[in-house]
C-alpha cells in the first residue's frame, strides 16, 4: 500500500521559491570585488535568478549542460546557483586558486558551455580562454561600466547586459529530483581532479540536515557569513541553508583578510559563520593584535581540516564563540559529522566539554559511518580502536563524474581515506588521512594529535607533522613549525612541550622551522608538498 501524500520532487528551485514567498524581505549583503557593499533581498535574488535562467536559455544552455563559475561569495554567484541548477542545467563551481592548467583541464573535462567569472579572475580567464575546447561563452560578472575596454577575451559577454535583456516572467521547471544539479571537483592532490556530481535530491536533503540544531543550527534569526567559499563544496551548503531557513546572508567577496572580515562581522551583526582553521587564524590574529571582541558572533563552524583544540578553547574563553567542529568531504556534499552536545554534557566541566567540542563530532541523520580494520572487519566504538572510516547515505557519492577511477565503493560504503576512532557516544575523532599517517616501527602515529599539541604553544603560528625516513623505525614524526612574528622558541622547548601530553615514543624526533607551510586551493596544509620539500632532510636520530 502506498501513502497518500503529495509527490513533489525535491528541487533546488523550491528553496528559492520558499525564500521569496516566506521571507522575501530578508537581506543579502555582499562585498563586491569593486570594494563597495551591495544590498538586496531574497525577493530580488529570486527575480534576478529567473531573469538569468532566461538569459542562459538565450545563450543556448540546455538541461544537463554544465555552466562553470570562477567567483567569490557574492550575490551574482548566488543568482547563478539558482538560475543554473533551477533551470535543469548543472552548476560547476571551479576553484580559482587552482593552476590555470588544472582549470583548463577541469573546464574541458566538465564540458562547460559557459564560464562566468568575477573580474578578479580576468587574468586567469585570459590565460585559460584560448586553451579550452568546450567553452562557447565567457561572461564577466559585472556591469558595462566596470568592464575594461582592453580585455583580451574574444566575444566576452557582460553579466548585467544579459540580465537587462530579460524580464523575470519565468516558471521554474519541474523534473526528476535525481537530476544532476551541480558539480565539484576534488582537489586532486594525487592525479587529476575527479568530479562529484550532486543531484537536486541529495542537495535538498543535505540542506535540511545541515540546518538542524546539532549541525549548523541555522535559523531565520541568524545572520550568517560563510567565509568558506562557494567554490568549496557549495560553501558547505550555506548557499542553500540560508534561503531555506530565512537567515540574513552576508557574502564577503574577495575580502578574506582578518580586517575586512572583522568589519563585516561587526557592521552586519553576524551571528554564525563557517570556514577552515587557517582562515580563523588570520581573523583571530587581527582581532588579538587590535584588542577587539566579537559583539554579535556566537557560533562558528570550523572544518575542512582538524581545528586545533587550542583554537576552540580560545574562541570560547576569550570571545564567547562556540566552535562547531565539523567533518566532511566534497564526496559527502560535504557535511558528515558535527561536534554538538548531548543532554549529559552541559553539566560537565569546561575541560570535559572542550574535549567533546574538539572531536570531529557525531554523524548527522542521513550519514551512516563505521570504522574497519585492514581486512574490512568492523571495529568497536570504544574511543581506542582506530581504522579506515567508511560512510554511506543519500548525499554521499556513488560514483565519480564520467565514472572516473571506476567504482569507488566497498560493499556499498564509501571509503573516506581518513583514519578515525569512534567513542561509545558516537563521537568520531580523525587521527589522520591515510596518506599522512606516520608509521613508526609498524605502529601508527596520528599527525593531527601532534599538530594540535604544537598549536597550543604560544609561539607557534602553524604546525604540521610529517613522516621523515628513519633507518630503524621506517618513519618518525618531524614537526614543521611557523613561528609567530617576533616570538622566539627553540627546538628543545617545543619538544619538551610534548612531555606528559602523549606517549613518549610519539614525540617528534626533530623540529624544522620554516617561513610558511604550503596551503592548497581550499586553505588546507599541503603535506605532500611539505614532504617533497623535505625529502633531503635527515633526522638527527637516524
Ligand atoms: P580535499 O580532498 O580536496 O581536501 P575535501 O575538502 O573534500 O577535499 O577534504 C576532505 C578531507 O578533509 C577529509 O577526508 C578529511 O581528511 C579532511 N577534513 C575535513 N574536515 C576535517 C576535520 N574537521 N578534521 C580533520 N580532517 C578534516
Amino acid at each position: 500500500m502506498f501513502g497518500q501524500m503529495m509527490q513533489q520532487p525535491l528541487l533546488i528551485s523550491s528553496l528559492l521559491v520558499h525564500a521569496e514567498r516566506h521571507h522575501g524581505e530578508q537581506q543579502i549583503v555582499s562585498r563586491r570585488v569593486e570594494g563597495d557593499i551591495h544590498r538586496y533581498t531574497y525577493r530580488d535574488l529570486a527575480s534576478r535568478a529567473r531573469r538569468m535562467a532566461k538569459a542562459l536559455a538565450a545563450l543556448g544552455v540546455t538541461p544537463g549542460q554544465r555552466v562553470g563559475t570562477l567567483a567569490w561569495n557574492g550575490y551574482r554567484h548566488m543568482e547563478l546557483y539558482y538560475a543554473v541548477s533551477g533551470s535543469g542545467a548543472v552548476l560547476h563551481t571551479v576553484n580559482p586558486r587552482l593552476h590555470p592548467d588544472q582549470i583548463a583541464y577541469i573546464a574541458d573535462h566538465a564540458e562547460d558551455q559557459v564560464i562566468f567569472f568575477d573580474m578578479t579572475f580576468l587574468p586567469l580567464i585570459q590565460a585559460v580562454a584560448g586553451r579550452t575546447k568546450a567553452v562557447k561563452h565567457y561572461v564577466a560578472m559585472t556591469d558595462r561600466a566596470h568592464l575594461p575596454a582592453d580585455h583580451k577575451v574574444p566575444g566576452l559577454l557582460c553579466y548585467e547586459d544579459l540580465l537587462d535583456a530579460q524580464d523575470d516572467r519565468y516558471e521554474w521547471p519541474s523534473f526528476d529530483e535525481n537530476t544532476a544539479s551541480s558539480l565539484c571537483y576534488t582537489s586532486g592532490t594525487t592525479g587529476n581532479p575527479k568530479g562529484v556530481l550532486y543531484s537536486h535530491r541529495s542537495t535538498v536533503l543535505h540542506t535540511m540536515a545541515g540546518a538542524l540544531p546539532d549541525a549548523l543550527g541555522c535559523s531565520a534569526a541568524d545572520v550568517v557569513l560563510p567565509v568558506v567559499p562557494m567554490f568549496h563544496v557549495n560553501s558547505w551548503g550555506i548557499v542553500y541553508i540560508a534561503p531555506m531557513t530565512g537567515a540574513k546572508l552576508v557574502l564577503p567577496g574577495a575580502g578574506l583578510d582578518g580586517k575586512s572580515l572583522y568589519e563585516l562581522f561587526e557592521s552586519e551583526g553576524v551571528t554564525l559563520s563557517a570556514g577552515v582553521p587557517t582562515v580563523w587564524q588570520g581573523l583571530l590574529a587581527y582581532v588579538d593584535a587590535n584588542g577587539l571582541k566579537f559583539s554579535t558572533m556566537r557560533r562558528s563552524a570550523i572544518g575542512g581540516s582538524a581545528c586545533p583544540p587550542a583554537m576552540i578553547r580560545r574562541f570560547l574563553e576569550v570571545y564567547g564563540v562556540r566552535v562547531i567542529h565539523a567533518w566532511g568531504m566534497t564526496e559527502m556534499s560535504p557535511i558528515g559529522t558535527a561536534a554538538s552536545f548531548k543532554s549529559k554534557h552541559p553539566g560537565q566541566t569546561l575541560d570535559e566539554r572542550l574535549a567533546v567540542m574538539s572531536t570531529q563530532g557525531r554523524a548527522l541523520y542521513g550519514v551512516d559511518m563505521k570504522i574497519v580494520d585492514e581486512s574490512g572487519n568492523e571495529l568497536p566504538w570504544d574511543g581506542k580502536a582506530s581504522g579506515d572510516l567508511l560512510v554511506r547515505g543519500p548525499w554521499i557519492i556513488a560514483s565519480y563524474f564520467k565514472n572516473e577511477g571506476g567504482d569507488p565503493l566497498r560493499d556499498g560504503w564509501f571509503p573516506t581515506g581518513d583514519v578515525a576512532k569512534i567513542d561509545a557516544d558516537g563521537y568520531m575523532i580523525i587521527t589522520d588521512r591515510s596518506k599522512d599517517v606516520i608509521k613508526s616501527g609498524g605502529e601508527w602515529i596520528g599527525s593531527i594529535d601532534l599538530e594540535n599539541i604544537a598549536m597550543a604553544h604560544p609561539a607557534v603560528a602553524m604546525a604540521a607533522c610529517v613522516a621523515a625516513f628513519h633507518p630503524k623505525w621506517d618513519e618518525r614524526p618531524l614537526l614543521v613549525v611557523v613561528k609567530k612574528p617576533g616570538v622566539e622558541v627553540t627546538r628543545e622547548e617545543l619538544l619538551a612541550f610534548y612531555d606528559g601530553k602523549i606517549a613518549k615514543w610519539w614525540t617528534p624526533d626533530d623540529v624544522v622551522f620554516v617561513d610558511a607551510i604550503p596551503l592548497g586551493a581550499t586553505g588546507k596544509m599541503q603535506k605532500n608538498k611539505l614532504r617533497d620539500s623535505l625529502k633531503d632532510y635527515k633526522l638527527p636520530t637516524a
